[in-house]
C-alpha cells in the first residue's frame, strides 16, 4: 500500500506527542497517513503490551490512519545496526512514503535519539539500489528514498525549522493523546499504577503549553514544530501563515 506520509515512533504514543495534529489535518486534506511503532512500549511503568496496543488501535481511528504496524523491536535495546535497519528499510519500501516523519535525533529518552538515527539511516538507505530486499511473499521490493525525514519535537526543546499550525484539528489530537489511558491522566488512569513522569496533570499542561507557544510563533493558537536537516522548498507563497506576529 503506498503513503503519501508515514509516521515512525519508538513508543506507541509518540506520534500521538509529536506530530498527531498535522496527520489529523493531513488526512482530513484527503492525504493516507499511515503509522509504525519500532517498539510495543513493553518497559512503561503503567499498562501493558496488551493496553498499549489496544491504545495505539483507538489513537490511530482518531487520527484517521489507514494502517498502523508494530515492528516489535525491543523498546530500551533496540540498536541502530544492520538487522534493525533492514527491516525498517523493508517497511518503508513497502509503503513508499513521500514524506517520513520520525523521532527528533536527540531527547531526554535515549531511545527518542537512537530512533532518530535509525529512522534517518534508513531513509537514506532505502534509496539505494544494491541493498536488496523482499516482501511478505518474497517479491523482490524497489528501492523508495522518501522525499523529506521532518522530526518532531519531543521533552526537550529543540529550535524547528518549520511550525504547522494545527489549531482546527487541536481537540481532536489530545483525544488522541487521551486514548491513552493508561499512560497520561485520565479519569481512567486514576484506578491505579505508579505515578510517572508522563501520568500527572501537569504533563499534559505542558503539552498544551508548547503547542501555544509555538502557535504564538506563527500567530495562531496552535502548532506542531519540525525539525529537517534538509532543506524546505516550497514552489511558491501558498500555504504561508499570514498572520502578523
Ligand atoms: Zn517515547
Amino acid at each position: 500500500m503506498k503513503l503519501d506520509i508515514l509516521a515512525i515512533g519508538v513508543h506507541p504514543d509518540d506520534i500521538e506527542l509529536g506530530c498527531s495534529g498535522t496527520l489529523i489535518q493531513e488526512v482530513k486534506k484527503g492525504k493516507k497517513v499511515g503509522i509504525v511503532d519500532l517498539t510495543q512500549g513493553e518497559l512503561g511503568s503503567r499498562g501493558t503490551i496488551e493496553t498499549r496496543m489496544q491504545e495505539a488501535a483507538d489513537a490511530a481511528v482518531i487520527m484517521g490512519a489507514v494502517v498502523r504496524e508494530n515492528l516489535k523491536m525491543r523498546d530500551g535495546f533496540f540498536r541502530n545496526d544492520e538487522e534493525h535497519q533492514m527491516l525498517l528499510i523493508r517497511t518503508i519500501r513497502k509503503y513508499q512514503p513521500e514524506i517520513i516523519i520520525g523521532n527528533i535525533l536527540s531527547d531526554r529518552h535515549p531511545d527518542h535519539g537512537r530512533a532518530g538515527h535509525l529512522i534517518s539511516d534508513a531513509c537514506f538507505l532505502s534509496g539505494l539500489l544494491k541493498i536488496e530486499t523482499s516482501d511478505e511473499k518474497g517479491m523482490p521490493q524497489e528501492k523508495w528514498r522518501p522525499k523529506y525525514f521532518f522530526q518532531y519535537l519531543q521533552d526537550w526543546y529543540h529550535e524547528p525549522d518549520l511550525l504547522i499550525d494545527i489549531t482546527d484539528a487541536f481537540d481532536q489530537r489530545m483525544d488522541a493523546i487521551r486514548a491513552y489511558t493508561t499512560q497520561f491522566h485520565t479519569a481512567a488512569s486514576e484506578s491505579g499504577g505508579p505515578v510517572t513522569y508522563i501520568s500527572t496533570p501537569d504533563f499534559l499542561d505542558s503539552v498544551t503549553a508548547r503547542a501555544r507557544i509555538l502557535g504564538r510563533r506563527i500567530g495562531v493558537k496552535f502548532a506542531e514544530g519540525f525539525v529537517s536537516d534538509k532543506k524546505i522548498g516550497l514552489r511558491g507563497f501558498d500555504g504561508l501563515v499570514m498572520n502578523e506576529t
